[in-house]
């Protein structure tokens, strides 16, 4: 699933290609799609792109008055096509057409249906369910007395950071990265921890985060593809050496993610057990 680094990215690009593009029409193959109802999406043939920006782990498409909440969930992809397209492309979500021939596309991978658009005024975003809800974003990190009170729960670290309700904009694959470079386990608990683990897991979202969204600006260029290269060093190297210590990285797999994490740095040397193992093994 894209999270902050990898919205922002698709944000900023999607903003520079369409800025002041004025849009001719709109429609949502996606059957789903459309949360909102009113204003109805046709509504905004006529608008021009003030511009794109990010929520969460969300996309605000400006329009004039009106604004487009978008949401990708885990498969989707929003980009900017220069023709428009195929009504048999079943991927199409939300289609946005620009009179200059170009579109924006909302697609999603796969054959659910989760990747979600609402149509709001501008002045009603923040009051949508969705962001009124989020908690501070992660980047730029939140001061440590603030991050502080957010985290002050009895729930692991690994869960708690990925609450939007909590702080805003991560998800599974950097939520692994930012506890290694703190060197926390996933399974300390957000009121346990110290100030000091406070300060280290704020310093590892900004430098974690801002270090994705550098990468990204240096190696993408002005079409965001499918497939970000992602900067990961733990994430998904299980088996491999921790770049910073050497020891081997370990894995825990849960039913719909892999959490990933160095056992000499971050659990004091403790290989956690493996659920789909041990359940194997039973
Ligand atoms: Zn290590």
């Amino acid at each position: 699933m894209p999270e902050l680094p990898e919205v922002e990215i698709a944000a900023r690009r999607i903003a520079t290609a369409i800025k002041g593009a004025r849009v001719e029409s709109a429609l949502a193959p996606g059957m789903v799609t459309m949360k909102s109802f009113e204003p109805a999406l046709e509504s905004i043939a006529g608008s021009r792109v003030e511009g794109v920006r990010r929520r969460g782990k969300m996309f605000v498409v400006e329009l004039g008055e009106l604004c487009l909440l978008v949401h990708l969930m885990s498969a989707g992809r929003l980009q900017v096509w220069d023709k428009r397209a195929s009504l048999r492309d079943r991927a199409s979500r939300l289609l946005v057409r620009l009179d200059d021939g170009r579109e924006l596309r909302l697609r999603e991978f796969g054959t659910q249906q989760r990747a979600w658009a609402k149509l709001l005024r501008c002045e009603e975003i923040e009051a949508d369910e969705m962001v009124a809800t989020l908690g501070p974003e992660a980047l730029p990190a939140p001061p440590t007395a603030e991050l502080a009170a957010v985290l002050n729960q009895p729930r692991h670290l690994h869960p708690l950071l990925r609450d939007q309700r909590v702080i805003s904009g991560i998800g599974r694959s950097w939520v692994d990265e930012i506890l290694w470079t703190a060197r926390l386990s996933p399974f300390r608990k957000g009121a346990d921890l110290e100030v000091s683990d406070v300060e280290a897991l704020g310093a590892a979202c900004e430098s974690t985060l801002q270090g994705a969204l550098d990468h990204y600006e240096e190696v993408i260029g002005p079409t965001v593809p499918d497939k970000l290269p992602m900067p990961l060093q733990v994430h998904r190297r299980a088996g491999e050496p921790c770049p910073r210590c050497g020891a081997q990285i370990e894995a825990i797999h849960f039913k719909d993610y892999v959490m990933c994490y160095c056992p000499a740095e971050q659990t004091g040397g403790r290989v956690l057990k493996d659920r789909r193992l041990s359940r194997l093994l039973k």
